[in-house]
């Protein structure tokens, strides 16, 4: 049976409850969007953050050095002073979009199945971790074998340790994090080991989580297999040559009964797929214009559900921008949808990838890039704009954002011919990568 709430018409349905979403709904309830709701699958508000109890959230847009559980309470509290509805334990099945509005399928566990209605929505769902499966380790199967965030979960909301001797594959932020996490929690963390040449964390995690606490940090070496039958009783680790293969005569066994991995975050978009949404295979999110528009009118995307970020004040930011672009939506303004023909700006030289993957340029552009590998003194090129950025180290793991006025650059009011492509390279003092 589908219910329907006393009234499931709103102007702006924004679906996830994190940071992102919390961000869309005060900036649309500020610009004046009148009926809003949040659909939230837990049973709180704040994402991702009320489990991570660990401060370095909101420096940049807070200037200040705050917990996520407070940085998340910043927002609750002002939601509470707005007409914004919750709906709280709801998770958002399908979308569908006719021309006028975007129909929502939800299952609420106080409501049961509902339809919701709405006029245009932004998707603020966050991301997935990479799982076991994903990084295909040999070996048996036993317990003992976890996500860092579902670690993260266990230690900190749960009150569970996980083991006694722990080993971290990956050395993203979250591995970094939980490294320290678990050593204050008196387990030994015998190292973290990172299949790349370079950590893919902040630099300041890497002091702050592993050198102010002794944790070994293993660059270029792997697990390559898994011990234990009921428990988790040791890995084989091994160093890798430059196919990133392992090389045989480098492995050696550490003893560990918990096996915590941090090997990467994927967009979650089952349900941006349900309407057909573009999604870019290089970001693993909707493929969006500058004004985070996806390719389904009136349905706009931000936070890690858009794009993996590294810290919280960018998700905010974006789904302030995600929020704007929606009010301006419903009031009618033109110059915001997205077109696949629009300029397409690509990935050059060591760029793994970039947001959005399409611009009017009629607008300003804030552009997110993710370097694929290290560089030193190193120069951003956004060709055909004119655009070069001197740039001291480029690190896969520190997300590089440009503002650009491209209109300006370009020569507004000239008949500058709109590009069809916009290519973006990170080139080193040597000229490395020029090419693309
Ligand atoms: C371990 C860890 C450490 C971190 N450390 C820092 C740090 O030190 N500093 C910093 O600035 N940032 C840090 N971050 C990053 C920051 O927490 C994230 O960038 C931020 O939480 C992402 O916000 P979001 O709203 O996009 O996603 P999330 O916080 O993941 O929120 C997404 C929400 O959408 C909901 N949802 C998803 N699908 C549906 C659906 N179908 N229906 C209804 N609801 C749905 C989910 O339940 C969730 O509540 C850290 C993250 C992690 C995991």
């Amino acid at each position: 049976v589908i219910h329907t709430l006393p009234d499931t018409r709103y102007d702006l349905a924004v679906i996830g409850g994190g940071p992102a979403g919390m961000a869309a709904a005060l900036r649309a309830s500020e610009l004046g969007v009148k009926k809003i709701i949040i659909l939230e699958r837990n049973p709180y508000l704040g994402g991702i953050l009320p489990q991570c109890i660990h401060n370095g959230f909101g420096l940049k847009f807070f200037k200040k050095d705050l917990t996520g559980p407070q940085y998340s309470q910043v927002f609750i509290d002002r939601l509470k002073d707005t007409d914004v509805e919750v709906l709280l334990c709801c998770t958002a099945l399908s979308l569908a979009k006719s021309r006028q509005k975007v129909e929502i399928l939800a299952a609420s566990s106080l409501e049961g199945v509902l339809k919701i209605e709405a006029k245009s929505a932004v998707l603020a769902l966050g991301c997935r971790e990479r799982t076991r499966g994903q990084v295909s380790i040999h070996g048996t199967r036993p317990a003992g074998v976890y996500t860092a965030g579902f670690i993260q979960k266990l230690v900190n909301i749960e009150g569970y340790l996980p083991g006694r001797e722990a080993v971290i594959l990956g050395s993203g932020d979250i591995g970094l994090i939980m490294a320290r996490r678990l050593r204050l929690e008196g387990v030994d963390v015998k190292g973290v080991y990172e299949l790349m040449p370079f950590s893919t964390g902040l630099t300041r995690n890497i002091y702050q989580c592993l050198k102010d606490y002794g944790i070994g940090l293993h660059l270029g070496q792997t697990v390559t297999r898994i011990f234990g039958h009921k428990r988790l009783e040791a890995v084989e680790v091994a160093k890798l040559d430059e196919g990133l293969m392992p090389l045989k005569d480098s492995a050696r066994i550490v003893r560990c009964d918990c096996l915590l991995l941090s090997v990467g975050l994927i967009p979650e978009n089952e349900l941006s797929r349900t309407c057909g949404i573009v999604i870019d295979e290089n970001t693993q999110g909707p493929l969006v214009n500058e004004f985070l528009h996806t390719s389904v009118e009136g349905i706009f995307s931000c936070g890690n559900s858009l794009f993996v970020n590294d810290i919280v004040d960018s998700v905010t930011e974006d789904g302030f921008i995600a929020a704007e672009s929606a009010a301006g939506y419903l009031e009618g303004k033109k110059g915001l949808g997205f077109e696949l023909s629009q300029t397409a700006i690509r990935s050059g030289a060591n760029v793994a990838y970039i947001s959005p993957q399409r611009v009017s340029l009629k607008s300003k552009v804030h552009f997110k890039i993710r370097a694929r590998t290290p560089m030193r003194d190193a120069e951003i090129h956004i060709e055909g704009t004119g655009f070069k950025r001197s740039i001291r180290h480029v690190l896969p793991g520190e997300l590089i954002g440009i503002r650009l006025d491209i209109p300006r650059l370009m020569g507004k009011g000239s008949f500058f011919k709109k590009p069809s492509e916009i290519r973006v390279s990170i080139i080193d003092k040597d000229g490395r990568g020029k090419t693309g």
